[in-house]
């Protein structure tokens, strides 16, 4: 590694007001959703520019104290330990700085000279303004801000029909995108002249309770060698039983983009070249599962880059206003959600799972977020904020637009007469009631499919305070209720 040179700073630099003695035109590679240095074209930019230059490439960070403040204790915890991951591969040498992006972005630009900073572009609503605004200040300036790469396989907006029209469903999204592909992934820049200027430090995140897992690219490189190796095979079958460990575990490290898609994509077809040699080797279809799972991901993405607003809105409204529960009484039914203790063992063991540990699996997301909406009647999207303040792998496309297709309100989504059966859930797809047991402690003296229905057991179980709560609705009713609601919606 070439180490960066170490400048020497004005005594104005440090508020950002001056530039560097002697200092060459520096390049500034503004991390945000891509926390890696491999697979990285926007870094590769920077690197080359700075070359070019014969100067170094600053690695910012920004803290912005909007995000920071609205981002839960998991992502936040989790997003301080992959800077200082970052940090360490970058030879302790990330600036960090506090404040706007806008305002700051441009301050380190004018600090070092630089003429160009390099980003992996931004496609939530939140993102697109910052950078726009950044943009428009760095011009300012006389500078610009180069946007290579996104956190997608295949940028949102780039896949559309014929009609030059976005796709609205799902299965056709997936088979363009296929057809589009995806280019290979970016070569590892070998050596950086990193440059070296005066960081704010990554700040202290909050107490978190959960068991959070590992953070930092060599993190997600090393879980994902793992999965490959030993979890691939069977994923299309395994990936929907909660209480075994048969997906993948990605989802943070894609979150942070401490790993990105095209790594993954490019693996799976070497896997998929081979797929169904050998015994214990993945089939084809685990291949093509675990690949249609990143074209959700990329199709989730694609809807919110043309409609923006359904962060907060409903894309399709389903239901008439008063079916809603509201006032104290939608706080209790949240609060009972949140807690886990609905009555309902796959429902109450996958909101202990999300509290205890920042993650719950994807078939238990389905089955909690159709029991708030179609059970407890509260809207979808209080669900998907408690969802927020938890996740660790939280994310805005991802989480509203599935919390979306759970409700029925999305572009592409479950019909809304499909209510899941919680009950029949846990007896398909936890059949030996072990992930029940092992979230739900009060339920541990149950053996096999009894803990999905512990009312059989008699009032006993609920005898006092402390014991398992008894059911706070019946799903039957609620069932029908949401049934009738479809039908006024229709008017
Ligand atoms: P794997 O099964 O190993 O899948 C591999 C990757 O494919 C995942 O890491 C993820 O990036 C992608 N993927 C898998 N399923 C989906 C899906 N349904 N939609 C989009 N991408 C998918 N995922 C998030 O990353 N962030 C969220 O905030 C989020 N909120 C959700 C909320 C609800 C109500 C539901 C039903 C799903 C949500 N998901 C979210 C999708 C999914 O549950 C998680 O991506 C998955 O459980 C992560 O575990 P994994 O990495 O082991 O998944």
């Amino acid at each position: 590694l070439l180490m960066g040179k170490l400048w020497h700073q004005c005594p104005a630099a440090a508020t950002g007001t001056a530039n560097y003695r002697g200092a060459v035109p520096t390049s500034i590679c503004w991390f945000r959703r891509d926390l890696r240095l491999a697979d990285h074209p926007a870094l590769v930019a920077a690197v080359e520019a700075a070359r070019a230059d014969g100067s170094d490439v600053v690695p910012l960070y920004v803290i912005d104290p909007a995000l920071w403040r609205t981002a839960g204790a998991n992502r936040l915890a989790y997003l301080a330990a992959s800077l200082r991951a970052l940090d360490r591969s970058v030879g302790g040498r990330l600036v960090v700085r506090h404040g706007d992006a806008v305002d700051v972005v441009p301050a380190v630009a004018r600090e070092v000279g630089a003429r160009e900073v390099h980003v992996s572009a931004s496609h939530e609503p939140y993102g697109r303004r910052r950078d726009r605004a950044t943009e428009s200040a760095l011009a300012a300036d006389g500078a610009s801000l180069r946007s290579i790469g996104s956190p997608y396989a295949v940028s949102p907006g780039r896949v559309r029909k014929a009609d030059g029209e976005p796709y609205q469903v799902f299965t056709p999204f997936r088979g363009a995108w296929l057809d589009h592909g995806w280019r290979d992934p970016a070569p590892h820049p070998r050596s950086v002249p990193w440059a070296t200027l005066p960081s704010d430090g990554v700040p202290d995140a909050p107490e978190t309770g959960a068991d959070l897992p590992e953070a930092g690219e060599a993190a997600a490189r090393a879980r994902w060698r793992e999965f490959l190796d030993d979890g691939l095979a069977g994923y299309a079958s395994g990936r929907d039983l909660p209480a075994h460990d048969d997906t993948s575990r990605l989802s943070v490290h894609l979150r942070w983009g401490e790993i990105h898609p095209r790594t993954l994509l490019a693996d799976l077809a070497e896997v998929g070249r081979s797929a169904g040699r050998g015994s214990g080797a993945p089939s084809s279809d685990d291949v093509a599962t675990f690949r249609s799972q990143l074209a959700w991901r990329d199709f989730h993405a694609d809807v919110l880059h043309h409609h923006p607003s359904a962060t907060a809105r409903s894309l399709r409204a389903v239901l008439p206003d008063d079916a809603w529960a509201t006032g104290t009484d939608e706080e209790e039914r949240l609060a009972v959600w949140a807690a886990g203790r609905t009555g309902y063992p796959l429902v109450d063991a996958g909101m202990r799972q999300l509290v205890a540990t920042g993650w719950m699996h994807n078939r238990v997301r389905m089955v909690v977020a159709s029991f708030l909406v179609k059970d407890l009647h509260v809207r979808w999207q209080r669900g998907a904020e408690h969802f927020m303040a938890h996740l660790v792998d939280g994310d805005i496309a991802q989480n509203q637009l599935n919390w979306q297709w759970v409700a029925g309100t999305g572009r592409d989504a479950a019909p809304y007469f499909r209510v899941f059966n919680p009950v029949t859930q846990g007896l398909r797809f936890d059949p030996d009631g072990e992930y029940v047991r092992r979230w739900v402690p009060e339920l541990r003296h149950l053996d096999g499919t009894a803990a999905h229905e512990p009312w059989k057991v008699g009032p006993s179980l609920f005898a006092s305070d402390d014991s398992y709560p008894e059911r706070v609705v019946d799903h039957a009713v609620e069932r029908r209720a949401t049934l009738d609601d479809l039908h006024r919606g229709r008017g």
